[in-house]
């Protein structure tokens, strides 16, 4: 399942391919919206943007009517495929919603939530409502993601549980749960509520660090310094990638003691018993 930096990462080629260009057409697959296809043709597009998993798609006003804006959830299974703009991608996925414009298109194949909504509506959408700060996709300090972690709400669960919750944090998935423990120096178990304010600032840095790394360096976690020593030593990319997720059983970076497994919130996670004792 793509986390936020991968999601962020499509959205810069949706945009590349559709932004601040004109759609010379749009297509729906769903009944409720196909009376819609004409009243978007022909605006411009004026940005692509994600908020934590979703995808947004804004049209300009056109005289009367007002801005519009296309959300759509992939789900498990949606994908989004970028061509030039007559070449139909061969694929046995069926086409849910497309955006054509004189050079490029975007495609959506497969993914069922999709809708229409007025840019103001957005916050109608449960999902984007119950969302919580999206590093990624908003201009987020240090000082807010600190402020996330000290509140209330959450202070009695367990962080390997809770950095899944995009409600908490939006963009976090999988391997940047394992990945931010470990530069946190915190054991999974570990609450906010159990937090010193100095942890509090280096699990706030080490989100705000991980989160970006993972989208500028397409996935890889691990620092820069680790990767080149890791790459002079012939280790490929996928042994590279991570300080500690999906390394069980191998040295730690830091302290060579075996990184071990557990599962948390159904998923597994990895940690170092000694750095991350606390
Ligand atoms: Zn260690």
């Amino acid at each position: 399942m793509p986390e936020g930096p991968e999601i962020r990462r499509m959205v810069d080629d949706i945009a590349r391919a559709v932004a601040k260009r004109d759609a010379r057409s749009v297509f729906f697959a769903f009944e409720r919206l196909k009376g819609f296809e004409a009243a978007l043709a022909g605006r411009r597009v004026t940005g692509v943007s994600a908020r934590g998993k979703a995808v947004l798609i804004y049209f300009a006003a056109r005289g009367d009517d007002g801005p519009w804006c296309v959300y759509s959830h992939n789900q498990l299974y949606g994908k989004w495929r970028i061509t030039k703009a007559e070449t139909e991608p061969k694929t046995n996925r069926q086409l849910r919603f497309a955006v054509v414009t004189d050079n490029k298109a975007a495609r959506l194949y497969s993914a069922s939530d999709i809708r229409l909504v007025r840019p103001n509506d957005l916050e109608s959408i449960g999902y984007l409502n119950k969302l919580g700060p999206d590093p990624l996709n908003q201009a987020l300090t240090c000082a807010d993601i600190k402020a996330r972690i000290a509140d209330a709400t959450f202070a009695r669960r367990a962080l390997g549980g809770l950095l899944l919750d995009q409600g908490f944090i939006a963009g976090i998935g999988n391997y940047l749960r394992s990945e931010i423990l470990f530069v946190a120096g915190l054991a999974p178990k570990k609450r906010p509520a159990d937090l010193s304010h100095a942890q509090q600032d280096q699990l706030a840095e080490a989100v705000l660090t991980l989160i970006w790394r993972a989208y500028e360096l397409k996935g890889v976690t691990n620092t820069p310094e680790r990767v080149a020593w890791l790459k002079q030593q012939g280790k490929r990319h996928g042994a590279r990638r991570h300080m500690v997720f999906a390394r069980a059983g191998q040295p730690c970076y830091e302290c060579a003691t075996p990184i071990e497994r557990i599962d948390v919130a159904s998923r597994r996670l990895y940690y170092c018993p000694v750095c991350q004792s606390v």
